[in-house]
């Protein structure tokens, strides 16, 4: 078992095992929030032994439309900390973990076009990053067993509007949150089949030019950690998201800074997952 997909197949949802280019619908599921306690046995047993081809379908996030915020990490990598240390001297590194949320309304497909939102904003950026879906919940989870709650890795970018992360009291939710700026996908790999998170190959190309280059081995605090200091005094759900921070290059921290606007196209890659493709409208 390697790879899932959420999917709409003529207005219906489903999910697939992904087999070699195909999808193999999971018989009777509609939703990945149910499939999240599952064994790979399970999911092989369901899978269809009929395929449906990708170009057939509009795949969806992994995990469409989540029941609470997406949890977030900030600053998680070094070269990205550094980048934006001029705007905020006074910062050690920092002891813990940056947390904060977007709204679950920010999900957007793979493919999907991502809004531009021109009367709120034109300083649309870009933050390729590594999700993951929480597959057992639990409450001041331990570093050394953290990775077990992961049910699997997806792409994300956490498309976020700079202009407003300052005017709305410069507290984070509201630039992050604009409906449809947080594409997933396109597939979700299991954590078996992912094996060590922190040695993924991260990047980010902005109409054909790369942004983002890095890798996960260069984050502060590495998933398990961020899992652990999370789930402190705080019950992770099965299906909570979780965004685990963008490598350097953003936009914002470009000299002169550059912004995402309407025609361009955005392109987000993580090895062993795949490549988000959107477009900027
Ligand atoms: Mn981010």
């Amino acid at each position: 078992m390697t790879q899932l997909a959420s999917y709409r197949l003529d207005g219906r949802p489903g999910v697939a095992l992904v087999d070699d280019g195909t999808l193999r619908p999971l018989a009777g599921v509609a939703s990945m929030l149910d499939v999240l306690d599952w064994s790979p046995n399970q999911l092989i047993a369901a899978a269809s032994p009929e395929v449906v081809k990708m170009t057939d379908v509009e795949l969806a996030a992994p995990v469409p439309a989540p029941a609470r915020n997406i949890y977030c990490i900030g600053w998680n990598y070094l070269a990205h900390f550094e980048e934006g240390r001029h705007s905020r001297p006074e910062l050690e590194l920092p002891k813990r973990p940056t947390i904060f949320s977007k709204a679950p309304g920010s999900v957007a497909g793979p493919y999907d076009d991502i809004p531009a939102h021109p009367h709120l904003t034109g300083q649309l950026d870009w933050e390729v990053e590594v999700a993951i879906v929480i597959g057992t919940g639990g409450t001041d989870i331990a570093q050394d067993t953290a990775l077990r709650h992961v049910f699997g890795y997806t792409v994300a970018n956490d498309v976020t509007a700079r202009n407003l992360q300052a005017e709305y009291g410069g507290q984070w939710l509201k630039g992050k949150s604009l409906d449809r700026t947080c594409p997933m996908g396109p597939v979700l790999v299991t954590a078996d089949e992912v094996g060590d998170p922190q040695s993924l190959d991260i990047s980010c190309r902005v109409n054909g030019r790369t942004v983002q280059s890095g890798n996960t081995r260069q984050m502060i605090f590495p998933i398990a950690r961020v899992i652990a200091e999370l789930s402190t005094g705080l019950t992770l759900l099965p299906g909570d998201i979780v965004l685990t921070g963008t490598p350097e290059g953003v936009g914002h921290q470009r000299r002169p800074p550059e912004y995402l606007h309407p025609g361009d196209v955005l392109e987000s890659e993580v090895s062993r997952i795949g490549t988000l493709r959107n477009a900027i409208v």
